[in-house]
């Protein structure tokens, strides 16, 4: 946990939002600039800043976070029309946020390659 981490501070229930699903490993969120019609963010509640912090004992949180994201595809009514799930690593990666988050983006047909 880090203080002042904005997305720690969602899952401490500091800042009001709305979650969409809440687990002991996970929290699952609407992105608050959203990027498409569906963009939602799943993020774990340990404070790793980068996917690059992961280590092989990360393997079932990363299995987890993924299929937290299928689940809420699932839930956004995205699943069979499809949907991209990006996770940003850094400055050149475009991470802005520096927790660990990925985004599930769907209701829109998405561009390739991205900008
Ligand atoms: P990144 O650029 O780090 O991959 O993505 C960070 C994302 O977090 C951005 O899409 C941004 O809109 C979102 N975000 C930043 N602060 C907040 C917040 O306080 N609440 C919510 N719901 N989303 C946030
Ligand atoms: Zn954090």
């Amino acid at each position: 946990m880090s203080r002042s981490c904005i997305f720690c501070r969602i899952a401490r229930k500091e800042l009001p939002t709305e979650l969409m699903h809440e687990d002991d490993q996970c929290i699952a969120f609407r992105d608050v600039n959203p990027q498409a019609p569906v963009h939602w963010l799943i993020v774990p509640k340990r404070h790793v800043e980068r996917l690059h912090d992961l280590t092989e004992a990360d393997r079932a949180l990363l299995g987890h976070l993924a299929l937290t994201a299928r689940a809420m595809a699932e839930r956004a009514g995205v699943a069979e029309s499809g949907y991209r799930l990006v996770v940003n690593n850094g400055d050149d990666g475009g991470q802005t946020v520096p927790h660990l988050h990925l985004h599930l983006l769907g209701g829109r047909a998405m561009r390739w390659p991205p900008g």
